[in-house]
């Protein structure tokens, strides 16, 4: 008989979206939780006083008292490709792609170069807290391969795709609008819902795909109800300039993907710095999720994101957080959330570490149309579960008892905690990584 996995220890989950109801009425807190666990799904959760007496003889305690315990973590944008170039020197957008990304990205027609890159991106993910990313593959299909058979051993629920590039990029990562579009499609029927993967549709960005190309991503996007889409929009003003001389028949350069049929409920836009009213009230109308990425914009640049606009404005668009690597400067989103917040601050509105968490978890799975499987810890969702650490360095451990109530220990996990606070994260029920002995399921 297999045994049930119950965790105790404070748990943190969101039920709405604190920017809607408010702060309060958007999570529930227990000091002292415990979360039963049976065959990969939660079936109980609740305060240790009222479920201690349900702990049963074929369970097995994993006791992290004193340690908070949250949905595991969500990116909504980042390229696992670019992990051998994480903190690369080097200018905007534009130089930075060229100069670094595609040389990069070349090598992943290597089988073998792409699954240790994966490895790595995957241990680094899971050891920040992150048990689901929406992630970019290459031109090459044998990349998305790799990925998703290193995901597969984890058991993490992950969402990838292969880079649809027609034009503008080097010969070698180029593909065409058939190619494209058949390998996609051989991708999708391999991989999606197969286990806990998911398929993306990935046209890089309008200006690497031709008409023709942004079409037959369109006619994929839209041949199955429930394959995703994701690519970048609006994230630098040089890149605006040079999609409006590609396609200077489209009113917007988001007009160019609705045109095409890209913007759903599904789809996701990594940016979207360069936000104008308009663009807002299509996202909104559609149901698209924007990705917001602050390490990746302060580190090149490009801009920032109007956070508050984006979810109180009068067009609210649904967000999730992006780590954005390998432009983006960390694989922790706590590295992200401080940036969120000095963001936010510049433009005048400030986040509270409730959003903050919520941007994380539920905020980051509604964002991908995911918040019946994960980001919160309730009966019947899949057990991603990340155990924090709030002492986790001299300074924090110093910090947090001054600290008044809940929100201020969280706030200082936002801005001075990074993944090594990270105590432990589970899988689908399972313990796949453990600080304290340095245990990590496919070492
Ligand atoms: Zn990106």
């Amino acid at each position: 008989m297999t045994k049930k996995t119950v965790l105790r220890g404070a748990s943190l989950s969101f039920h709405a979206d604190p920017f809607v109801v408010g702060d309060k009425d958007s999570y529930t807190f227990f000091k002292d939780a415990l979360i039963f666990i049976d065959n990969g799904i939660i079936t109980k959760t609740g305060s240790y006083d009222s479920l201690k007496n349900e702990i049963t003889d074929d369970s097995i305690v994993h006791d992290y008292s004193g340690r908070l315990m949250t949905a595991g973590f969500i990116d909504t944008h980042v390229h696992y490709p670019q992990t051998p170039m994480i903190g690369a020197y080097g200018k905007h957008l534009l130089d930075w792609l060229e100069n670094y990304t595609y040389p990069t990205e070349a090598k992943f027609s290597d089988k073998e170069f792409a699954s240790q890159v994966a490895k790595m991106f995957l241990k680094q993910t899971i050891k920040a807290g992150t048990t689901t990313s929406m992630v970019y593959g290459t031109v090459y299909k044998e990349s998305v391969d790799a990925f998703f058979e290193e995901s597969e051993k984890l058991g993490t629920r992950m969402l990838c795709g292969k880079v649809m590039m027609d034009r503008n990029a080097p010969d070698e990562l180029l593909d065409t609008p058939e190619t494209g579009y058949k390998d996609s499609k051989a991708l999708v029927e391999k991989w999606h819902n197969k286990g806990r993967q998911l398929y993306v549709v990935t046209p890089r960005f309008a200006p690497t795909s031709t008409r023709e190309q942004l079409e037959m991503a369109g006619k994929l996007y839209n041949e199955y109800p429930d394959v995703f889409m994701q690519t970048h929009l609006c994230e630098t003003e040089g890149e605006i300039a040079w999609v409006k001389e590609l396609f200077p028949e489209r009113k917007s350069y988001l007009d160019v993907y609705d045109h095409y049929g890209l913007v759903g409920k599904r789809s996701v836009f990594g940016h979207c710095v360069h936000f104008e009213d308009e663009d807002f009230k299509t996202m909104s109308q559609k149901k698209a999720s924007i990705a917001h990425c602050p390490t990746s914009n302060l580190f090149l640049g490009s801009g920032l994101f109007d956070l508050n606009k984006a979810k109180t404005g009068k067009h609210p668009v649904y967000v999730g957080l992006g780590t954005d690597l390998g432009a983006g400067t960390s694989f922790c989103q706590l590295q992200t959330l401080n940036e969120v917040y000095k963001v936010a601050e510049m433009k005048d509105s400030s986040i509270t570490a409730i959003k903050g968490y919520y941007l994380a978890t539920r905020g980051g799975a509604e964002s991908l149309s995911l918040e019946d499987k994960i980001g919160s810890l309730e009966k019947g969702m899949e057990a991603d579960v990340t155990i924090w650490d709030l002492s986790s360095t001299e300074i924090l451990d110093y910090r947090i008892k001054l600290a008044k109530d809940l929100e201020e220990k969280l706030f200082l996990q936002m801005i001075l905690a990074d993944d090594r606070s990270v105590r432990a994260t589970y899988v689908n029920g399972e313990k796949v990584y453990d600080n304290k002995n340095n245990y990590y399921k496919l070492d």
